[in-house]
């Protein structure tokens, strides 16, 4: 059975992130699959009145099942409103989509953005593959998220071991041709906890600790002067916090030498034309490091609600951070 975003009470990209090129700041793009991850999600957005982009992966519908996601996006809407949050601005979105049909399904069932990555295939399939899945998605009012370049990392499918820079050259006949809403771009930031290798880094010398290469800038700046005002999008812009790694090192894990993004990075990205940043790999380390600490404090308790509620919390806390401090989409929903 089909149905529109619009009777979630979901909404597309389209305004959202015309708002944040203009103001100067992105939205945040969280992935969920599970219900403790949501609740975070919506509740962080709900009390700093942010828009918010909630992220599917296929992985994560593999994980959890396409249609419980469906109806806890929906379920999320009224969730918000009932936290106060009057008119929440929820975006529900498949990311790394990989065909045409995987996206028309997902527009088909309520999604109200998908991403079409074709960034592995020639630039010319790239645009046919893209097209086809706008001229599907615009009938539906759908706004759809494209790619040029390749991230290196790994993120749930998508994988690559090189990263290759987006070509500036190339983006403004992407854009003309494929109709896309946003697109991606490949400028440095690579999906997973492990971003860099320490060989990537250098060493401050003050604190021993590594530093990892800046991101590509220059990049960023010849696609802005290419496409000005057009929505860019930065995957794999998770900041890796040490005090998650260390936590997660304490209590059992071992997580040597994971490395990301640093925060001030992504803060100067916001300010850009860059409306939409995603980040996963946070999320995954703050509540593996409070589910570490809880257990291992506690090991008598085998009630997953005694647990996951710090986990959930400290979850929350990361993304009101990141809303406040590095994006900058607090009170741009009220
Ligand atoms: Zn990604």
């Amino acid at each position: 059975m089909k149905v529109s975003f619009k009777e979630l009470g979901l909404v597309n990209t389209r305004e959202m992130f015309a708002k944040a090129v203009k103001g100067g700041y992105a939205i945040p793009a969280f992935n969920f699959n599970n219900m403790e991850q949501l609740q975070a999600i919506i509740q962080a957005a709900a009390e700093t009145k942010s828009p918010v982009i909630l992220q599917v992966s296929k992985g994560a519908r593999n994980y959890a099942n396409q249609t419980l996601l469906r109806y806890m996006a929906q379920g999320a809407v009224e969730y918000a409103k009932e936290l106060g949050w009057k008119k929440p601005q929820i975006v529900l979105h498949l990311d790394h989509g990989d065909s045409y049909e995987l996206c028309k399904s997902c527009v088909d069932f309520g999604f109200s953005s998908v991403m079409i990555d074709a960034s592995s295939l020639p630039y010319e399939e790239n645009v046919k593959l893209t097209r086809k899945v706008v001229n599907y998605a615009h009938k539906h009012d759908v706004t759809v998220e494209a790619e040029l370049g390749v991230l290196a990392g790994v993120e749930d499918e998508v994988s690559s071991a090189v990263s290759h820079y987006t070509k500036p050259e190339e983006v403004i006949d992407f854009v003309k041709k494929t109709k896309c809403d946003s697109l991606a771009i490949s400028i440095g930031t690579s999906h997973g906890a492990y971003k860099f290798t320490p060989e990537q880094c250098t060493r401050d010398p003050k604190t021993g600790k590594l530093v990892p290469p800046p991101l590509a800038f220059d990049v960023l700046k010849a696609v802005e002067k290419k496409l000005p005002g057009f929505p860019i999008v930065l995957h794999g812009s998770s900041s890796v916090p040490q005090e998650y790694v260390d936590m997660c090192n304490q209590y059992g894990g071992q997580l040597p030498n994971a490395i990301g993004i640093p925060e001030e990075q992504l803060r100067k990205a916001a300010k850009s034309a860059v409306c939409k940043i995603n980040i996963d790999s946070d999320s995954r380390l703050a509540m593996t490091a409070a589910v570490r600490k809880h257990l291992a404090e506690n090991p008598s308790h085998f009630d997953p609600r005694q647990y996951l509620k710090p986990a959930r919390e400290e979850m929350k806390k990361m993304y009101i951070h990141k809303i406040i401090n590095v994006l900058g989409s607090n009170g741009k929903a009220r």
